[in-house]
């Protein structure tokens, strides 16, 4: 009998009382002093005595123990099987309309390279015949199609086209057809959201880079001006209108003030309530950041720097809260690239399994006017996880981003390790979760 490695301890959440959190299961226990004790012994071969043969068997039960290694190796592959089913009945499509983009950010792969191509007709045609091939060879009934770049709102007429006939084309099946489009927003404008709103229930995600100046910075055209008045005015805008609008921010570790002052500015516009969410993340930076891998866990600043604006989201009550809730969701992966029903197409119609690789055709796994089977995705082909050992985030992480990885250093063998990012953020999220939970009785061995 041995503890999960998939559980990690939090010992004394309140004077003598521990957290055991399986990552396997998104599910936690408190124990005593003796409950641990007894763990560690039995983890160390002994056997329970009996009085403690019961509490085992539960934590055997809600699986914080396994029988031996090969207990945990089942669940894990059982896990990894039901994960890739992704959302359940549904095909999800990155779509990208063009590779171009109108600003010229710093941390952009693109900067120096900038690209142009744009879906020409005959793709755009081969593009939408092939998702709905995919739709009806899989019996999905919903399709989600996240429209994505180079900037979908240099192609409004593309994103209006293809959402027009795919909602038909799944209503004419019983389905249904949603979208998101993840843009800059500076040719944001309402004529535009509410024509696409027509075809399916859809949310507009905005990048916004922090306060003004550090926005400015980092976001701007190409003749090297800043983009961020045009960008929040546009969603003060669509927001007011109803329109669905998720604020996001990527920050560097030093930049926490500057999002603090962002966060004011928009409950000062009286929109921040009205969002349908707010979340910064850590910049991926292809220009800056040298290459991570499981033996040179870093960012640890960049940790401290994203729990500290969450936690200032969740005080401001900005909805919907994202510290315990939907940053641990976020967090609950494994990501798409590991999804059967997930693709990414390019402009030229490539078809990958990874949004940040579109564009390098190499690593594409099919091609819209291709019948056949898919190749295995190149990302996942060297299966870079089996180097992180026993690590208990393997069920949620198989990894981390190996496309931003492939991105940073053109290997295929190399995870993309944020282990003290999972360490911090599911011990504040699970602890606070327990507390929530069990605010008064100490809790012996009764699971979540
Ligand atoms: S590998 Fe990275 S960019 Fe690709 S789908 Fe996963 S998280 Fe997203
Ligand atoms: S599973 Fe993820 S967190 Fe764990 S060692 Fe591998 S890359 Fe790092």
């Amino acid at each position: 009998m041995q503890m999960s490695r998939f559980v990690v301890a939090y010992p004394d959440v309140r004077p003598g009382e521990h957290v055991l959190y399986s990552v396997l299961d998104d599910r936690y226990v408190g124990v005593d002093d003796l409950t641990l004790a007894a763990v560690a012994r039995w983890t160390a071969g002994a056997a329970p005595s009996a009085d403690e043969a019961e509490t085992q068997q539960i934590l055997l039960d809600d699986g914080f123990l396994v029988p031996d290694r090969g207990g945990d190796d089942a669940r894990l592959r059982a896990h990894l099987e039901a994960a890739s089913e992704g959302i359940p009945g549904t095909l999800y499509v990155t779509l990208m309309p063009t590779l171009q983009c109108n600003l010229a950010c710093s941390y952009c792969f693109q900067k120096e390279n900038p690209a142009f191509t744009k879906m020409s007709s005959p793709t755009e045609d081969a593009t939408l015949e092939w998702i709905l091939r995919q739709i009806d060879a899989r019996a999905l009934r919903h399709l989600k199609v996240h429209y994505f770049g180079g900037e979908p709102t240099t192609r409004k007429d593309y994103c209006v086209r293809t959402a027009r006939m795919l909602s038909a084309s799944m209503a004419a099946r019983g389905g249904t057809f949603d979208w998101q489009m993840t843009t800059n927003g500076v040719l944001l404008d309402l004529p535009f959201a509410k024509a696409m709103e027509e075809f399916g229930k859809g949310t507009f995600k905005v990048t916004l880079d922090g306060d003004k100046e550090t926005h400015d910075r980092e976001r701007v055209y190409r003749d090297g001006r800043g983009s961020f008045d045009v960008i929040f005015d546009n969603v003060v805008a669509l927001a007011t209108a109803g329109s669905k609008v998720r604020v996001g921010g990527n920050f560097f570790p030093d930049q926490a003030k500057s999002f603090e002052s962002l966060l004011d500015r928009l409950e000062k516009s009286g929109v921040a309530h009205k969002l349908q969410g707010i979340r910064f993340k850590p910049i991926v930076d292809t220009q800056r950041l040298g290459s991570g891998s499981c033996t040179s866990c870093s960012g640890s600043e960049e940790t401290a720097t994203l729990v500290q604006l969450n936690k200032s989201i969740e005080r401001r009550k900005l909805a919907p809260p994202v510290l315990a809730g939907e940053m641990l969701e976020s967090m609950l992966g494994p990501c798409e690239l590991h999804w059967k029903n997930n693709y990414t197409i390019d402009p030229e119609g490539h078809v990958y399994k990874c949004p940040a690789v579109a564009g390098l055709s190499d690593l594409a796994v099919t091609h819209v006017a291709r019948s056949g089977a898919e190749k295995i995705a190149p990302l996942v082909e060297l299966r870079p996880w089996e180097q992180c050992g026993d690590c208990a985030y393997m069920p949620v992480c198989v990894g981390g981003c190996l496309g931003g990885q492939y991105l940073k250093t053109h290997r295929l063998d190399q995870v993309a390790c944020k282990k003290d990012l999972f360490e911090q953020s599911f011990h504040e999220a699970v602890v606070r979760r327990y507390l929530a939970e069990f605010s008064e009785e100490p809790v012996r061995t009764e699971a979540a």
